[in-house]
């Protein structure tokens, strides 16, 4: 039988959390993705540089979070290669995957990210909605309800309300924490789903 794997997401960091989202993670030996926003690496380097420091996978979603089918192509790419650029600078590892602010874009856009910058555009399979700061253990349900099959779930590190309900989620024993992957991974799964590995 071939494991579920689960890769949870969080955009929109760094943030004010991101310390305790990273030391809960890292007490459960759980590897994540995170899409970063290049504003707020500015704003906190150090966390963006401990996650990554930590073996979680560092992503792009953009400079400054703009709805992207407003802008123009130009407008576009300075969007992905400021955050690029400071991911990178302050990091060390060149992100290869790109979430859209909002989840839209263009195909144009996806080529561009493709053909300029070598990303992968990931959406997700699930979309929690935990900015709309839910219930702690009803969000935390709502992310169990999903773990059962290869899913990549969107949450952000923008509420606590999120932290705490990750924290209830990986304190819980039943479920294996090695099948929590990052997001390139669960890819590469599904892409390859009867290889032998
Ligand atoms: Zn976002």
């Amino acid at each position: 039988m071939t494991t579920k794997l689960t890769a949870l997401t969080f955009d929109d960091g760094p943030t004010m959390y991101s310390s305790r989202l990273q030391d809960l993670l890292y007490q459960y030996g759980v590897k994540v993705t995170f899409f970063f926003i290049g504003k707020m690496v500015k704003r906190y380097p150090k966390l963006a540089e401990s996650a990554a420091n930590l073996g979680h996978e560092i992503a792009n979603h953009t400079w400054s979070h703009p709805q992207l089918i407003h802008l123009t192509d130009k407008e576009f790419i300075k969007e992905l290669e400021q955050a690029h650029s400071i991911i990178l600078d302050t990091t060390g590892k060149t992100p290869t995957l790109f979430r859209p602010p909002y989840g839209y874009i263009t195909k144009a856009q996806r080529s561009i990210a493709q053909e300029l910058f070598g990303y992968q555009t990931v959406l997700w399979n699930f979309d929690t909605k935990d900015w709309k700061q839910p219930n702690q253990s009803i969000l935390a349900k709502e992310i169990q309800n999903h773990l059962e099959s290869d899913q990549i779930i969107l949450m952000h590190e923008t509420h606590e309300s999120s932290i705490n309900a990750v924290n209830q989620v990986l304190s819980s024993t039943f479920y294996n924490k090695s099948n929590f992957v990052t997001t390139s991974e669960i890819r590469l799964r599904l892409l390859k789903p009867y290889s032998n590995s």
